[in-house]
């Protein structure tokens, strides 16, 4: 172990991101067309074409530093989300919102609260900054909010909820969180992380944007990368009312968003169709892998994502097994041991043809 640096980022496990196409096609010497890729929650269609587009427009321009301040990006989220564009903070991609929050909200030593199963970039946003974690046990794999307030302690500064979750699929409706609200003392900011909003039900939609408005302490944040389909773009953004975006803002690189991102990321905003497409294809999805799931008799954690949580085995190595077998069909999806779920796979959801691919290798795997 190096003498360099501080000891909690030693202490940082890194980040383990989903297998790139290129590297299973080398390692197992498959054909990189064949391969099939649901390991990272993308979105199955890809880019937009009105994305596209809106790039090709925005390379002329590429020599010039991106807008800092996003005017344009900012000013269309503010109109969809009804709130002031002095609101918003632009990430590169959400991740970066969830470090900026935590650089901005909470110094070495004080205290992040998270849950249990929640999504991986917590812990190192937390670790990043030389903080205590409080992590909370989940309850049937989602977040326990009654025990997560009770964890709220006197050095505690920052809460992060996943709302879907990642990498489980639960979620936390409306009047809980609302609940949770409440009870938070005024100086602990709440990050309400809703990478996967867009892919909720209808009935299950709230206006958690707007709650900003009732909240001081809340941060609101969302995604390009799901189901946007912008995901090597990276593009993200806060809502939060102006004390704690003024804050985030001193923390944020002035560029982090490029131009061509900044551009895509408007015209997919203003793609009802593509987004439209998306929901359909992973309500079809969804059902598709459930109906399979119970055939084969295998547990799955109910997901109002666009990824499902299956048990592939009793035995600790049953999650390494089975995504070895599915790598060596041409399958990429994602092991969760680091989770502390080894029997487990989060298989995020594609094309029909792609899902069909998949269980098909499930069931050899299996087998
Ligand atoms: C994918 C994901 C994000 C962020 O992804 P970005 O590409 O950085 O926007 C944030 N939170 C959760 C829970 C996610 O699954």
């Amino acid at each position: 172990m190096s003498q360099f640096g501080p000891d909690y980022v030693r202490a940082i496990a890194p980040y383990q991101a989903g297998k790139p196409i290129a590297e299973v096609a080398r390692e197992f010497g498959l054909d990189e067309a064949a391969i099939v890729k649901l390991a990272s929650n993308e979105n199955p269609f890809g880019i937009p074409q009105s994305s596209i587009a809106a790039m090709q427009a925005a390379a002329a321009d590429l020599g010039r530093y991106p807008d800092a301040n996003g005017f344009d990006l900012k000013a269309a989220l503010a109109t969809r989300y009804d709130v002031p564009a002095a609101w918003i903070t632009l990430g590169n991609g959400s991740n970066d919102i969830l470090e900026i929050a935590a650089h901005a909200f909470v110094s070495a030593g004080q205290a992040v609260v998270y849950s249990q199963y929640s999504f991986a970039v917590y812990a190192l946003a937390t670790q990043g900054v030389g903080a205590r974690a409080i992590v909370v046990p989940a309850v049937a794999y989602g977040h326990d909010l009654d025990a997560m307030a009770a964890a709220i302690d006197a050095d505690t500064r920052l809460v992060f909820i996943a709302n879907p979750n990642n990498p489980t699929g639960t979620f936390i409706p409306a009047a809980q969180i609302a609940a949770f609200l409440a009870k938070v003392p005024a100086h602990v900011i709440v990050v309400l992380d809703e990478a996967y909003n867009e892919f909720l039900q209808p009935d299950d939609q709230f206006e958690s944007a707007a709650w900003v408005r009732s909240y001081p302490n809340l941060v609101v944040s969302r995604t390009f990368s799901k189901a946007y389909g912008l995901a090597g773009l990276r593009v993200g953004f806060a809502i939060a009312q102006p004390a704690l975006t003024d804050l985030m803002n001193r923390i944020r690189q002035p560029f982090n968003v490029n131009t061509m991102a900044q551009a895509a990321a408007i015209a997919a905003l203003n793609d009802t169709a593509f987004l439209e497409q998306g929901a359909l294809n992973n309500a079809a999805g969804y059902r598709q892998f459930v109906e399979a799931f119970d055939e084969l008799g295998l547990e799955y954690v109910p997901s109002h994502g666009n990824f499902v949580l299956v048990r592939v085995g009793d035995d600790a190595d049953a999650g390494a097994r089975v995504n070895l077998a599915l790598l060596k069909q041409g399958v990429i999806v994602r092991p969760v041991g680091n989770y502390g779920l080894p029997q487990w796979l989060r298989i995020s959801i594609g094309l029909p043809q792609e899902n069909a691919i998949f269980l098909a290798a499930l069931k050899a795997a299996l087998a």
